[in-house]
Parts: C-alpha cells; structure tokens; sequence
C-alpha cells in the first residue's frame, strides 16, 4: 500500500485498532478490511456482500476514497458510530437543555462534532416563571457545553468540537458576537451568526432591524444593521470569529420544509442540519483520477471518476443503515432523511497537475465542470438505489426522487487528506513548504514533490530555492528564478486573492445540495471592509456562509508556515 510516513503516523496515533496496553494490534490493510467488510454487510444479497467488500476495500486501500474519521475508527467496532456531523435541538427550558447536554457528550465519545442553535433560549434577563428568577441567556449555555467538551476527551484522543449559532435578531445577539473575543472562553466551539435576508437588505439600505425575543415573539428592540454588520467584521478580522451562516439561503434548498426549518449547521459549516440529524461523509481523491491523455497531456480521467462517484454513493448508503447511534431520536432521523455527504479533497493538486492556476477562470470553470458530473453521476445512482428500495422516507415530492435527501458536500478532510496526503477538501495548497501542526503539537514537515519535479525537469531547481520559498511566505510567487507560468500555477492559499476564494467557494456550491467548507483566507495586512467585500460577494453568489481568516490574527494557527514554525 502506498501510505507517506506522515499518513503512517496518523494511523498509528489514533485509527489503528489498539490493544489494552496501547500496543497497535492492527495494520492498514487490516483496518481496510475491517472497515470494507462493516460497511459491505449492509446489503442483504450474500454476493452483493462478498462483491462490494472487495470493492469498498480497493477504493480505500488505493486512497482514491476515505470516509470521515469516526467511520474510519469506529466502522466493524463496538461503538459502532460512523458519523462525523450531527445537529441537536436546544429548546428552552431546563429539562431540553441539559437531554442535549448529555446527548453533546455521547455524541463526542463517538468522535462526532455538534452543532447547535441557541436562537430558541430567552434572552438574558427574561422571567422564568417556574422560579421567578431571571434566565442566564444563550451565551451562559453555550458555556454549559464548552465545559462538559473540556472533560470529556473523544476516544482518548480528541477534543470534541462544536458549532454555537445564534440568529441576528435575537436580543443577545451582541453578546454572542463578543463572546470568542477573549480567547480563553468557549473554546471549544466555533460561532457563526445567523444572518436572514431581512438583514442583508437593511445592510444595503442602511437602516434598522427588529430584535425578536423568541419565547414570545415580542419585538424587545431595534439595531442599526450596519453596526452590527461591522462589528460582525471586525471580530471577524481580529481573530476569525464569528462565520456567518446564511439561513434563509439555506432553507430556500429545504427539501424537507414540513419536517423543519434549518436552524443551524455542524461544526465546519458544510452541513446544515434538522434537529438530530446527522451526516456521514466521505471524499474522493481527485488527485487519483487524472490521467495522461494521448498526446501525453495530463487530463481528468472521467470515467474512473465516474465509477468512483457510483461506488461512493453505494458505500456512504451502506454507512446510513451500518451506523449505530447513542441515542434513539439520531437514528430514527438519520434512517427518514439517509443524508450523505460525498465531497472531494486533493482538488488544489488536480489544478496543479493540468497545469491550471486556482485562481483563474479555467480554475473556476473546472471546479464546476468536475462538480456538476459529480452531482450527475451521484443523483444518478441515488435515483437507481431509489427504483429499488424506495426515496428517503421524509421524501415530501420536492425535488428529484431518490434515496437520500442530500449528496453532495465538501468537508474540511483535515484529517483523512493527511492519510490520502493530498490537499484538503477544495482548498488551495497553504504553501509549497510547510509544517503541519498534527496533534498534541507534533509538527510534520511537507514539501510539495509535485513542485520539485516540475522545477527540476524545467530547468529552475536550485539548492537555494527551497530556502527562498520558506522566505516568502510558503511561496513561489514574485521569485524572479520561477517562471511566470509556473508561479501562477503553483498558487498558494496567501497569493490568492480574497475574492478568488470566495468565487470558488461558490462555484462549488452552485452544484452541491448541502455546502461547502471553506476558509476564505486574507493577508494579514487587510482591513475591515475587506472582511466585508467578501461577505457581501459570498451572499451575492449564494454561499450557505463564509468564514474568514486573516493571517497571523491568532497565535495557535492549525497551519503554520514554514518561517515561524
Ligand atoms: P476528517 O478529515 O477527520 O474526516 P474533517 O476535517 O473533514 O474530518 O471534518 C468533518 C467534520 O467532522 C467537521 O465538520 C466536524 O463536524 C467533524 N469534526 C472535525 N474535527 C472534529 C473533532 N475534533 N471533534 C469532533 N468532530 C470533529
């Protein structure tokens, strides 16, 4: 199998099955199997079984496919929890907030990540009438949750990670903006606000909005959009928070309306979820399915892609009746959507490899050539699974009849790109030499082979040049001894502009039913109305949300460069 040393050392860390002394008892091929045969043996049909488990094994043992973490862990094992995104219900009163709290910390055990919508708890000061006392409001649960994150470890190994959304209109909703300003407090989740359509027009016209306190509806107060909108901005660009989440949007693609109202998102942003829903995800490798076209030119290779697309589908809805949940209400949701997540990773590397810059119109056009025949060849299989076993059973007739409610999404794959060792979801590459900060602080070096040989076999490889890349930032662009073409070509996450990465986000989800994980990077010396062109342009072109980071605007950076790791 042709696993890097790094991919080796994520195994071993935390998916290769371990002994009670912690001794690895479990080899890659061994967890291939373990995982092809677990999800295989959801089909009735004895062949079907035999025959799909070999399949499912060479797709995965070729890294041309992985599922999300927990399936890779947990898939053929007792938990039997297989996946990664879930949303939970947080209604107001005591009782229903603290069944979630228990339900967050089931959840994490598994290695799932939540989110929540605090939009439905009073504000802070309202009557509670069974004591007469004063509610403590949404941000003082979300720190409820934070702690009970902090003391449950998942696995032994992970941190759980969590989603805090609260809508614009809700009378805490400054509160919430502030609440990740000191670095120290809710640690463990990442906050969104919940932007509707009602503020983005007061925005544009400047003018004011209604604060609705949700147990009653009554309207408690008024705020400028514009303030709001900035401040939004600013805590955006001084540390990365809050995202925005843009909630209309995403219930103009409900095709579940009588079920419920989408009110929040997972942890990462590419799932919008009804209340215990979850989604199992899974990713192709596009890296894997380029091949040399006769005239030796480097070319999409079509239709292996397509015949990973049908055997993706099959696998993740194979995962939907394998999966096993802590709590009855998940499973039963899960069984009446069967929402999968198909994504992709290694697409920064598929560009490079046809010799496309990222950010360039040829790059925006082959984000939407590759994902619309994703999205054709995948609802094709879904409607075929469906001529057999019948649609989702929350099927309402909206849309197309087929077998799982959603499809299509792309994940962060922070992890399962390191065991493919690839680029991450449809990210560009953060740069050509970096270091990776894995877990408990390790750091892996990564040098991107594709960019040696081509500097070689071009003829502008020097001993130096390594050097001077770490110099500049990870980069290659604006070094003299580097080609024009190959400048362009070679793009990192920093020589992109942000309006680049806010267009290819949404070439992307113009083709994808759930959305898309995306960090819309920003050179450190951007301002304020930077952070708010982009998300003006995300809202424009239909983002489900967005979320910025400007570089070096926190210390404990995911991703370090080169020169300051
Ligand atoms: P992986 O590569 O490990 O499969 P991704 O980076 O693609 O995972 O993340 C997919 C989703 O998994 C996230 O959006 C989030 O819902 C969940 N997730 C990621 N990291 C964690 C974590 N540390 N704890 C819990 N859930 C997580």
């Amino acid at each position: 199998m042709n696993l890097s040393d790094n991919a080796l050392k994520v195994l071993e860390k935390r998916y290769l099955g371990k002994d009670e002394a912690g001794v690895v008892r479990e080899n890659p091929e061994q967890m291939f199997r373990r995982i092809a045969d677990a999800i295989a043996s959801s089909n009735s049909q004895s062949s079907e079984r035999e025959f799909l488990a070999e399949e499912y094994y060479r797709f995965m043992a070729s890294l041309d496919f992985l599922p999300n973490s927990p399936t890779i862990m947990n898939a053929g094992r007792p938990l039997g929890q297989l996946s990664a995104c879930f949303v939970l219900p947080v209604g107001d009163s005591m009782p229903e907030i603290f069944d979630t709290v228990k339900a967050t910390a089931l959840i994490h055990q598994t290695g799932g990540g939540t989110g929540f919508s605090f939009s439905r708890l009073r504000p802070k000061g309202a009557v509670v009438r069974s004591t007469g006392g004063q509610a403590s409001g949404p941000v003082s649960f979300m720190k409820v949750i934070n702690a009970s994150t902090d003391a449950i470890k998942q696995g032994g190994t992970r941190r759980g990670a969590n989603m805090g959304i609260l809508r614009v209109d809700h009378p805490d909703i400054l509160e919430f903006i502030d609440c990740k300003m000191d670095l120290t407090q809710v640690t463990n989740f990442n906050i969104s606000v919940a932007i509707t359509d009602v503020f983005m027009q007061a925005v544009k016209e400047d003018g004011e909005y209604d604060l609705i306190a949700p147990h009653n509806g009554e309207v408690v107060g008024r705020l400028r959009a514009r303030e709001v909108f900035d401040k939004i901005a600013h805590n955006a660009w001084a540390n990365g928070e809050p995202g925005l989440f843009f909630i209309d949007t995403a219930n103009r693609a409900n095709p579940t309306p009588s079920r419920w109202t989408y009110e929040a998102t997972n942890p990462c942003g590419e799932q919008v979820l009804g209340p215990y829903e979850s989604c199992n995800l899974g990713s192709i490798n596009l890296e894997r399915h380029v091949r040399s076209s006769a005239t030796g030119k480097p070319e999409v290779d079509w239709e292996r892609l397509g015949r990973s697309v049908y055997l993706a589908v099959r696998f993740l809805d194979n995962v939907v009746d394998a999966n096993r949940f802590p709590i009855p209400e998940l499973a039963a949701v899960n069984q009446g959507t069967r929402r999968i997540g198909l994504g992709i990773m290694g697409f920064a590397r598929l560009l490079m490899r046809l010799e496309i810059p990222y950010d360039s119109e040829e790059g925006l056009e082959m984000a939407e050539k590759v994902m619309s025949f994703i999205r054709d060849e995948a609802e094709r299989t879904s409607q075929d699974l469906a001529k057999v076993h019948g649609p989702f059973p929350y099927y309402e007739g909206i849309g197309t009849r087929k077998r799982n409610s959603h499809l299509l999404t792309i994940a962060p794959t922070g992890t399962i790109s390191m065991i493919a060792d690839t680029s991450s979801g449809c990210e560009p590459e953060f740069s050509i030499i970096w270091y990776k900060n894995v877990m408990d602080g390790t750091h892996l070096p990564y040098t991107l082979e594709m960019f040696e040989i081509v500097a070689r076999r071009e003829g502008f490889w020097s001993d130096g040049l390594a050097e001077k890349i770490v110099q500049n930032h990870g980069s290659c662009r604006g070094l003299s001894e580097v080609p024009e073409k190959w400048q362009k070509v070679f793009a990192t996450a920093h020589d992109i502009a942000p309006r680049w990465h806010v267009r290819m986000q949404a070439a992307f989800q113009k083709y994808i039913d759930a959305a898309v994980s995306k960090t819309i990077n920003l050179p450190q010396e951007a301002t304020v109305e930077d952070v708010e062109d982009a998300y003006l342009l995300s809202f424009e072109l239909g983002c489900k949300g967005i979320t910025v980071y400007r570089d070096g605007s926190r210390h404990n950076q995911v991703l370090n460069l080169g020169t300051n790791a």
